[in-house]
């Protein structure tokens, strides 16, 4: 691990400046590779809540008004600076969070897409007219900006799941507040830093980290806010938009999955297990659409197990800033924790282990790459969102017991399908309960594409045309001629 001497100081972004949170208490960033803390910071209190509110306040009567070509301009600015500052944003998301310098970076590049995405999207807020009973009456239907929103980003991508609701209030014309992920302040501190560099009025952008119960008690009651955006976990996301009803806030809920992947026996092994493989260790499994419950055709079940197993151990695991490393550590002590308890709870209730099963190294939160076969329907891991590195595969008889057992779950965010049939690629298209379906890909989170889940996985999408509805009010004006 090269040393940290880099890693900055942690502040908030209110009111037009960079600054200290005034509460006492304070917030270590720990270092995923090794457990030991980088540095040491001050969270907001409610008095910075409330400077941080009313500087969004003030900044969106300007910036609604600013026009949709300006706002495009400065966007795609921003995406440029943020192509620009990708290497060392990468360092710092790979320090704090753990995943290897190549994925942090395609995660920062990734991001400029979205901004430059939403830069495009944010010129197409068109009304409409609608056709009037009399000659005397124009019906106009206008799309105006929600207002301020208050959003909720966790620390898996620390940029990208920032930046899809910044880019996308910002392009509506909506100033925001961010309650970033205490665990990786410092990545989304430098994005927003792009936002401002490339333009963006002070005010527009704002940057808190607290006690993310009190952060999210106070703004979302807070009148002024309009509008509340999470991505995490199901348990959490069902809290808050309770409480966003109760005071009757726009939601977009992005939460937790349990991804199917169903692989039939016509599928082309070959492929199904290099992208599966893939997608299953990208970020450690700390990914909301990561498969997660591999159900494998009987006639090709042995045949998958071992070539999966051989895939995945070429998966090497270190620190994310040695080239050398295919899987960095898990982001926290929670998820190692975590994973301990799924494998041992799976193997208890008959799962065999074929492939790792145990943390990793003798510091920080590593985790071997892990791959259990016959896992039982009643294993917790076979249940619950493992947000892990660890592969749990399962075989089926015919495609409707493993659509029966896709759709079991309440979880419905992503799900994939290996087959060479039409017919079968068809009756998973129409019958699995998803937001997301790839069949023969993983290409899913593309800016242009929708991206979110149904059930329980949440509702509103983070991409596509439909992610910037999500932050606009319609408004009817029905004007008759005197
Ligand atoms: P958690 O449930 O404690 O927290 C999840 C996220 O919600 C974190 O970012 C946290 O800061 C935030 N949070 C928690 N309580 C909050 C509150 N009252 N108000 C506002 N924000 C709050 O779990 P965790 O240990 O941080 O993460 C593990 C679980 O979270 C995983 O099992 C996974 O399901 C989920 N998760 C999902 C995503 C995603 O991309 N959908 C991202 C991160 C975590």
């Amino acid at each position: 691990m090269e040393s940290n001497t880099q890693y900055p100081n942690v502040l908030l972004r209110i009111g037009g400046e960079w600054r200290p949170g005034s509460d006492a208490r304070r917030h270590s960033v720990i270092d995923p590779f090794t457990g030991s803390v980088i540095k040491d910071f001050t969270l907001a209190s409610r008095d910075d809540l409330e400077a941080a509110v009313q500087s969004a306040s003030d900044a969106f009567a300007a910036w609604r008004q600013a026009a949709p070509t300006e706002r495009s301009k400065l966007l795609r600015r921003t995406a440029d600076l943020l192509r620009q500052r990708a290497d060392g944003i990468a360092d710092l998301i790979t320090r704090e969070q753990g995943k290897r310098l190549s994925e942090a970076r395609l995660e920062v590049l990734g991001s400029a897409e979205v901004v430059e995405w939403f830069a495009e999207e944010g010129r197409r807020m068109y009304g409409r007219v609608v056709p009037g009973r009399g000659k005397e009456s124009s019906q106009l239907v206008t799309r105006e900006p929600v207002g301020i929103v208050a959003a909720f980003t966790p620390w898996n991508f620390p940029i990208n799941q920032a930046v899809r609701k910044i880019a996308a209030a910002l392009a509506a014309g909506c100033s925001i507040i961010v309650k970033g992920p205490e665990e990786a302040p410092a990545s989304v501190a430098a994005l927003v830093q792009v936002f401002l560099d490339a333009g963006i009025p002070s005010g527009v952008v704002n940057l808190v980290y607290g006690v993310p119960a009190e952060v999210s008690n106070f703004l979302i009651a807070h009148p002024l806010i309009r509008k509340v955006s999470f991505t995490g976990s199901t348990a959490v996301g069902k809290h808050l938009a309770a409480l966003a009803g109760q005071h009757m806030k726009r939601v977009s809920m992005e939460l937790g999955g349990h991804a199917p992947a169903i692989v039939c026996d016509d599928a082309d092994l070959d492929l199904a297990v290099k992208l599966l493989c893939v997608q299953k260790f990208w970020n450690a499994g700390q990914a909301c659409i990561s498969p997660s419950r591999f159900l494998v055709q009987e006639a090709v079940y042995a045949k998958f197990v071992d070539k999966f197993v051989a895939a995945a151990k070429a998966v090497r695991v270190g620190s994310g800033l040695d080239k050398s490393t295919r899987m960095g550590p898990l982001a926290n002590a929670r998820r190692a924790e975590a994973m301990t308890g799924f494998v041992a709870d799976a193997v208890q209730k008959g799962a065999r282990v074929e492939l790792g099963g145990s943390r990793s190294g003798q510091q920080g939160f590593m985790f071997e790459p892990t791959v259990l076969s016959s896992v039982s329907q009643h294993a917790r891991l076979w249940n619950e969102e493992p947000f892990g590195p660890v592969a749990a595969i399962a075989p089926f008889d015919a495609i409707d017991d493993a659509i029966a057992e896709a759709n079991r779950l309440p979880y419905a965010l992503a799900a994939y399908g290996f087959t060479r049939s039409g017919v079968i690629a068809r009756r998973l298209a129409q019958e699995v309960e998803t937001g997301m379906l790839a069949i023969n890909s993983i290409s899913l989170g593309l800016p242009e594409m929708p991206f979110g889940g149904i059930k329980d996985s949440g509702y509103g999408s983070e991409g596509g045309a439909e992610a910037l509805e999500s932050y606009l009010n319609t408004k009817l004006v029905v004007h008759a001629s005197v």
